[in-house]
């Protein structure tokens, strides 16, 4: 086993910045340490500020690290190094890494500068070598915590950093992930009339219509549920496949006690399949309100507030069975193949139809976002050793 005292080391400098999304203080100073890591392995590096579309004088440096071995495929490796706020109750210093019993413990440990580490580590590592027949491409991005606008997909869809394949290392060591959900939020309104609640027969309480149209939609919910992925579910999932998945999440209404609400608006998550076509669980939906509406005798409206495609990436692929086999080889076991069940940034490769698959250091269990966050050791030194095993296959395992 080599040693992974340089990772450590380097994901100890990251994690003492605090780079928290909301105030983005840190980002100069972690971007800059990142570059400054980079050119001493000679690695190529460019800084793609995302300000520049944001445009209200922030900086969002996302820092791309270039190993050019002259080839003409590509592959990109993604990481994050903003974090979520560190909340209070740590027994760790959030932002200073602690190692203790083969975990180091930090505010970004593993989500995601742990990626960071285990990347520049296994570039380093194969600068030296000269018989590599691909390019490797770090995206080390920000805002990621926040949707990375003005991150991944300013490199990805504004700058037009592009590869053959994508690996995005915010991810856990179980499966080796090759989709994500989709996601459909709305709003709906329902019609009442406001009045005094002394006087109930003279108004129409929207509550009332709400409690219904959330009953009708128990039976949407269980239809949706039916629905099963080819993917598997990830780890400590109630289901062997990834399935739909419904929820009401917020309900408004009401002024005070003694008046009767004149309008209720609720508001639903509905989380579709990677492979899911999103016009059709739209249609299907609108469908399912329209005919539980009709029922009602509220009338009531839906809007879409925000709409998602997931992705699933092809298990067939060449670069899929590589990176398939290149796990096989640094763990000695072969993982089974899974979707995730939020959303993640592989969404913005696969919107450019970069192949884009998922695998890293955020183990389940290592209390990313929460308190006392860590990473396994033993974790950040496979990813590192499994990136340098990918970094040495031949282009034509890559490209599809
Ligand atoms: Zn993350």
């Amino acid at each position: 086993m080599s040693s992974i005292d340089y990772e450590i080391d380097l994901l100890s400098k990251l994690v003492e910045v605090d780079t928290v999304s909301a105030t983005k203080e840190g980002y100069d100073l972690c971007a800059f340490m990142v570059a400054e890591e980079a050119k001493k392995a000679s690695l190529k590096v460019e800084i793609l500020d995302g300000e520049k579309a944001a445009r209200d004088g922030v900086s969002r440096p996302n820092v791309i690290v270039t190993l050019d071995s002259g080839s003409d495929t590509t592959l990109l490796l993604e990481s994050h190094f903003d974090v979520v706020p560190p909340g209070e109750g740590w027994k760790y210093p959030p932002f200073k890494l602690t190692i203790e019993n083969g975990k180091a413990y930090g505010r970004g440990a593993a989500d995601n500068k742990s990626g960071i580490a285990a990347a520049l580590g296994a570039m380093r590592q194969l600068a030296d070598n000269e018989d590599l027949d691909i390019n490797i491409k770090l995206l080390a991005s920000v805002d990621e915590e926040i949707g990375g606008t003005y991150g991944i997909n300013y490199v990805v869809s504004d700058c037009g950093v592009s590869g053959d394949a994508a690996l995005v290392l915010d991810s856990g060591p179980e499966r080796l992930f090759l989709g994500a959900s989709g996601i459909i939020w709305g709003k709906i309104l329902v019609q009442g009339k406001q009045g005094h609640a002394g006087y109930p027969f003279k108004a129409k309480n929207a509550i009332e219509g709400a409690l219904q149209l959330i009953s009708e939609f128990k039976s949407y919910r269980h239809a949706v549920e039916k629905k099963s992925s080819i993917l598997r579910a990830p780890p400590d999932s109630p289901r062997d496949r990834v399935w739909g998945r419904f929820n009401i999440t917020m309900i408004k209404a009401g002024e005070a006690e003694n008046i009767i609400p004149g309008t209720c608006e609720v508001r639903f998550d509905r989380r579709l399949l990677p492979e899911e076509p999103i016009a059709k669980a739209e249609r299907e939906l609108i469908t399912f309100f329209d005919s539980a509406t009709k029922r009602s005798r509220y009338r009531a409206r839906l809007e879409i507030t925000n709409k998602f495609s997931g992705y699933l990436t092809s298990p067939d692929l060449v670069f899929v069975r590589t990176v398939s086999r290149m796990i096989k080889k640094t763990l000695g076991t072969s993982l089974p193949m899974a979707g995730e069940l939020g959303g993640n940034d592989g969404n913005f490769f696969a919107k450019h139809n970069i192949p884009v698959v998922c695998f890293g250091p955020i183990r389940t269990g290592t209390r990313y976002h929460g308190k006392d966050e860590f990473v396994h050791l033993e974790d950040l030194r496979n990813v590192r050793d499994f990136i340098v095993n990918l970094g040495k296959v031949g282009r034509d395992e890559v490209k599809s």
